[in-house]
């Protein structure tokens, strides 16, 4: 009988056993690879590329190994459609008790009335709050008014008037080109189909949201919705101020925390800026600041409850329950008072990264930044987002280009970087490494060349001396080997065996 992976683990380790997480680690990857021994390959891998590689990608994180496991096991298996103790379905006591711990979790992380936690993703939270609030301000009301419950008893006209009304709802929202989300109307997603959607941008010369004009438009606009939120806005929002913007022109206030969400779980973000306290519906995804696993959740005031509770069948499927079970794992880590050590730190390491990447000569979009994020604007390098981004890259840092506002360059080409730091305070990195990264950052951005042919600049190609590269991916390996990813899974060993 030849020897298991597992078994070589164990006479190669005397300790193995101490090391739970490492022996889960193994035998899921020999299970896995006895049918698909290239997947497992990809994932040692990955593990292997994150571990050589500063993901600076500010909506990425590193989520824990017990969120981790939770997802991988049986559940999947499992159809859950409803909601707990409401199923179209026999046998899931237990997944009504795992969707129930999640649910009553994020409630009290967020101080919230109701939380959701269906959502496959952040975008499709998105979807579930946009219908619920149609259904609450829109369909209930006609209902009513014709004095029926059921929608197969509407006649066709009444049916059709409905349809039509649900269609032509407005809604205001952050520009994609102003930091703002796809699903905030952006004419390429369905958003911007469904609703009659307009846009707020940032200040052309503050790079800052500008709240009285915010007014002014919603005035004018008198939209259903007014949504907040960003992906790539690098300051806090006042989000009393929108309440008071939404309850003057009678809009609904949604905010979408996606990005955020770990700051606000955290308190970081407080009084005015925490979006629960005032906003009606707040959507979020689980897996960027707040580290949990991949999807999304929408937090509700108590008289919309009944309306996202129907996210199925009104929006989604059945839930994914193995992903239900890793959310309830991730909020239970995110209400330890190590989760709010590690927001605030997230924040400092930002604020201190902007610091240092100035103190060298980088421009920051609007000076600096209150949160996880911020943008390096290009520019004055004679480069575009798409080079410094490839560049960077090989030099062992992950990031993303992204437009700046109003960018020149366009969504393509950018003259922008976003960068982020809960992954690297994941890590446990500090305001020293953040001196250690901006280094980085000059020694890289300093020396990209913009091909030159026929007097034409290419906003692509470029070149970066081989020196260089070798330098920063030395550096980049050094800072990385101090603060190792998942310390309790042996790399050298995986790669042997995973190949
Ligand atoms: C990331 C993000 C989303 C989408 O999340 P997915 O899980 O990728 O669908 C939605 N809104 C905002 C503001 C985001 O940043």
């Amino acid at each position: 009988m030849s020897q298991s992976v597992l078994e070589r683990y164990l006479a190669n380790n005397p300790d193995a056993v101490k090391n739970p997480e490492m022996l889960a680690f193994v035998a899921q990857l020999e299970t896995v690879s006895q049918v698909a021994p290239e997947i497992a390959a990809s994932i040692v891998k990955e593990l292997a590329d994150q571990r050589s590689n500063i993901k600076l990608i500010a909506s990425e994180n590193f989520s824990s190994l017990s969120v981790q496991y939770a997802m991988g096991n049986l559940l999947t298996d499992k159809y859950a459609e409803g909601f707990p103790r409401h199923r179209f379905y026999a046998g899931c006591d237990n997944v009504d008790d795992i969707e129930e711990v999640a649910c009553r979790e994020a409630e009290a992380l967020f101080g919230a009335d109701h939380a959701y936690v269906q959502p496959h993703s952040g975008a499709d939270a998105n979807m579930v709050a946009f219908w619920s609030v149609l259904m609450w301000k829109i369909q209930s009301p006609y209902l009513e008014e014709i004095g029926k419950k059921n929608l197969y008893d509407l006649s066709k006209e009444e049916w059709d008037e409905i349809r039509k009304q649900l269609g032509n709802q407005r809604l205001l929202g952050l520009d994609y080109y102003s930091g703002g989300h796809l699903t905030h109307g952006y004419r390429y997603n369905v958003s911007a189909q469904m609703f009659d959607a307009y846009s707020y941008g940032v200040n052309r010369e503050t790079g800052l949201l500008d709240y009285d004009e915010i007014e002014k438009m919603a005035m004018e606009i008198k939209p259903l919705i007014l949504l907040a939120g960003y992906s790539a806005y690098p300051r806090k929002i006042d989000f009393a101020r929108m309440r008071e913007i939404a309850d003057k022109v009678g809009a609904v206030l949604m905010v979408d925390m996606a990005h955020f969400a770990g700051l606000v779980a955290g308190k970081v973000f407080t009084g005015n800026y925490n979006p629960v306290e005032h906003a009606h519906i707040v959507t979020s995804t689980t897996h960027k600041t707040l580290r949990g696993p991949r999807g999304g959740l929408i937090l509700c005031k108590q008289e919309l409850a009944e309306y996202v509770d129907k996210g199925c069948p009104m929006v989604l499927g059945g839930p994914l329950p193995h992903v239900l079970a890793a959310k309830a794992v991730a909020f239970k880590e995110a209400r330890k008072k190590d989760f709010e050590t590690y927001a605030h730190k997230i924040v400092e390491n930002s604020q201190a990264l902007a610091e240092e990447l100035k103190k060298r000569n980088i421009t920051i979009a609007t000076g600096g930044t209150d949160n996880h994020l911020m943008l390096i604007d290009v520019r004055p390098f004679g480069i575009t987002g798409r080079q410094a981004e490839a560049a960077v890259r090989e030099c062992g840092i992950t990031l993303n280009r992204n437009a700046l506002p109003y960018d020149p360059n366009g969504p393509w080409y950018t003259s922008g970087l976003r960068i982020g730091t809960p992954a690297v305070t994941s890590l446990g990195m500090g305001k020293n490494e953040m001196a250690e990264i901006a280094d980085l950052f000059a020694l890289i951005l300093g020396n990209i060349k913009p091909t030159e042919t026929d007097g034409k600049i290419s906003k692509a190609k470029y070149t970066l001396d081989d020196n260089i590269k070798k330098q920063a991916k030395e550096k980049v390996q050094n800072l990385l080997d101090r603060f190792p990813l998942y310390p309790s899974l042996d790399l050298n060993f995986l790669k042997k065996e995973f190949k």
